[in-house]
């Protein structure tokens, strides 16, 4: 059984005047899997970020959801600070309820119960993750193009003319598509093959 460590930001009132946080933290602390659930003022703060590294440690935990804004916010500081408490940045999994929720919902009552689905949903998800390693691989520089109609024929060029080697693959004996098929195009009147 993973041990989960879950973070219920309040974001200032961004978060917290709408959404109950202490009872999303009331509700998901019974979640089996969460070792700890605890609210915090503001997660991506200087303080917030010690909480979450302090309660790392004590409650030796092995995975992280923090329920804040958007991952795209924040998703890497959190990533760092988990790493920096030890911990693979890919055992964190983040729910967004203020985007999702706060800011988008008067409702205290139903936004309340949406953010304890999403964090749920979250929980859920972050007892499947599993330790990953960052790799890197050479790559050739080496474009292939599928289909030698007019675009394909474009992007091939365009490609070419931007320093790098290109495969045009075409299924038919010919290439120019639907347009070479045509005698004649608008304005010009040219031969479009
Ligand atoms: S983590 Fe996101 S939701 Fe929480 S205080 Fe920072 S910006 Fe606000």
């Amino acid at each position: 059984m993973p041990r989960i460590g879950v973070f219920i930001c309040h974001c200032g009132t961004n978060i917290a005047s709408v959404v109950d946080v202490a009872k999303v933290v009331d509700t998901v602390q019974k979640v089996p899997g969460v070792t700890i659930a605890q609210d915090l003022k503001y997660s991506c703060s200087a303080l917030g970020q010690a909480a979450i590294k302090d309660a790392i440690r004590e409650h030796r935990l092995d995975t992280v959801v923090v329920a804040a804004c958007s991952p795209r916010m924040h998703e890497p500081t959190f990533m760092k600070c988990i790493e920096s408490a030890g911990l693979n940045p890919y055992q964190f999994e983040m729910a967004n309820i203020r985007e999702q929720c706060s800011w988008v919902h008067a409702d205290a009552a139903q936004a309340t119960e949406k953010a304890i689905a999403l964090v749920k949903v979250a929980i859920a998800k972050a007892k499947n993750l599993v330790p990953l390693s960052i790799t890197k691989m050479p790559v050739t520089k080496h474009a292939l193009v599928v289909g030698g109609g007019i675009s394909g024929i474009q992007a091939a060029l365009d490609i070419s003319k931007a320093g790098y080697k290109v495969t045009l693959v075409e299924k038919s004996p010919s290439i120019g598509g639907r347009m070479a098929q045509l005698e004649k195009t608008f304005p010009t009147l040219d031969c479009s093959a």
